[in-house]
């Protein structure tokens, strides 16, 4: 496949936009090469600039999680947007998706939106800070949460990419107040609470991390995070902004049975417009403006285009749970498919999958964490990524992401990919 007139039109973005992209892992600089200019998109394909076809896995880092261009949530923002597109004033839609969002989801009264996850883990911290009255929290190695300041300490996704796990611009008074751990070491965790008693207003996860590439959490390392939270009076943040309307109904807490005491989201629950939300419990969220003393807010937060378009996503996930194990299935069988053609051609590899998150580490350790991640191949990853472009599959640039399975994808979609692959790997 040809991907010239992408290539000039990099160049010409480039001028104009510091590194010729509006978030850093779409310059394609972990893989090298230059980043394909979409066109338009439709169920699980994209349209690029050069008029190819693409089979698509990464579907906006999560969000279509039914496919592109969604029949039911496009229609869902033309008629909302004739209505107007912003009054910065209360609407029933609001309403409406926080009451489907508290049903959905296990041990949360109210939720409150924003436009990001960034947005949403930034003030759910806040909160956490504000509630306890204590400023340190503790994250993991190569969880993502988002731009802001405090979790940018070895951030994962595109801040790895770049190399740059600590952002210039941070200051050393925020760093410090970020303890870091590594991801499913329970005995670390531990350890942090012991040194900083009474001082730990939060632990902020990614349930099923996939800012590393796909890594569940290990067997009882939840259930473990949420004793020592209960254990110190500490609030459990999980950051649900992939998982959360993905791997169940409910997120990751239904899906392993444990609870949170703030949840963040953000992708699939604004339905590809620009959404991100956090809710908890009552007492918790009583403690926000205009009702509490911890302030947050936004012109554009709860937008009545982007509260149409996640209410109808929604809606249909609640009223066809059937999605989620379709989805999970589709994601078995590329599973079962690339491994088989890895283990035929003797590549080593690990496959993580969790749901229908999924990623392909090149090295036979097993992957569990920050470290493990990044001592698999990243120039097998490398060449991997460009075979399947030239074979018309788009996976995210990078090994520190997870892909993400849209039901929109055909099984002829997936068995084309895993024979690609199978094409691709016969030749290393
Ligand atoms: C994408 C992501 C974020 C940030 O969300 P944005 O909408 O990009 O600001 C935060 N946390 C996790 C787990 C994410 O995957």
């Amino acid at each position: 496949m040809q991907y010239k007139r992408s290539s000039a039109l990099f160049s010409e973005a480039q001028q104009v936009i510091p590194g010729g992209v509006n978030s850093p892992v779409r310059a394609f600089k972990g893989v090298g090469g230059h980043p394909v200019f979409i066109n338009s998109a439709k169920g699980a394909y994209l349209f690029d600039e050069d008029g190819n076809k693409l089979i698509d896995y990464i579907n906006s880092w999560g969000p279509m999680i039914l496919g592109h261009a969604f029949d039911p949530v496009v229609d869902a923002i033309t008629a909302t947007a004739k209505k107007g597109t912003s009054f910065g004033a209360p609407t029933v839609l609001e309403t409406e998706i926080a009451q489907l969002a508290v049903s959905m989801v296990p041990n949360i009264d109210k939720i409150r939106f924003v436009n990001s996850g960034t947005e949403a883990c930034m003030s759910a911290v806040r909160l956490a800070r504000g509630y306890t009255s204590r400023e340190k929290i503790i994250k993991f190695a190569g969880c993502y949460h988002g731009h802001s300041d405090s979790f940018l300490i070895q951030a994962g996704s595109g801040a790895i990419t770049l190399g740059v796990p600590n952002s210039p611009g941070v200051t050393a008074g925020t760093a410090k107040d970020t303890l870091l751990a590594d991801y499913n070491n329970l005995e670390q965790v531990k350890a942090i609470f012991e040194a900083n008693k009474d001082e730990i207003s939060c632990i902020i996860i990614e349930p099923v991390a996939g800012n590393m590439g796909c890594i569940p959490p290990a067997s009882g390392f939840l259930e473990g995070l949420r004793s020592l939270c209960d254990e110190h009076n500490t609030l459990l943040i999980f950051d649900e902004v992939m998982t959360g309307f993905r791997l169940a109904k409910g997120g990751a807490q239904e899906l392993y049975g444990v609870n949170a005491d703030i949840i963040t989201f953000g992708k699939v629950i604004g339905g590809g417009l620009p959404v991100g939300a956090f809710a908890a419990r009552e007492e918790i969220m009583n403690y926000l403006a205009p009702i509490g003393p911890v302030y947050q807010a936004g012109t554009l937060s709860g937008n009545p285009l982007a509260m149409a378009a996640g209410i109808t996503m929604l809606n249909e996930l609640n009223e066809k749970p059937e999605i989620f194990s379709s989805i999970n299935i589709k994601t078995k069988r590329l599973h079962l498919g690339m491994q088989a053609a890895l283990i035929k051609h003797n590549i080593p590899h690990t496959i993580n999958r969790v749901g229908s998150m999924i990623s392909v580490h090149f090295s036979n350790d097993p992957v569990v964490d920050f470290a493990s991640a990044s001592a698999a191949s990243g120039e097998r990853f490398n060449l991997f990524f460009h075979g399947l472009l030239e074979h018309g599959i788009y996976i995210a640039p990078s090994a520190f992401e997870t892909w993400f399975i849209s039901d929109a994808l055909s099984n002829e979609d997936i068995d084309n990919t895993i024979a690609a692959v199978g094409e691709i790997v016969a030749a290393w």
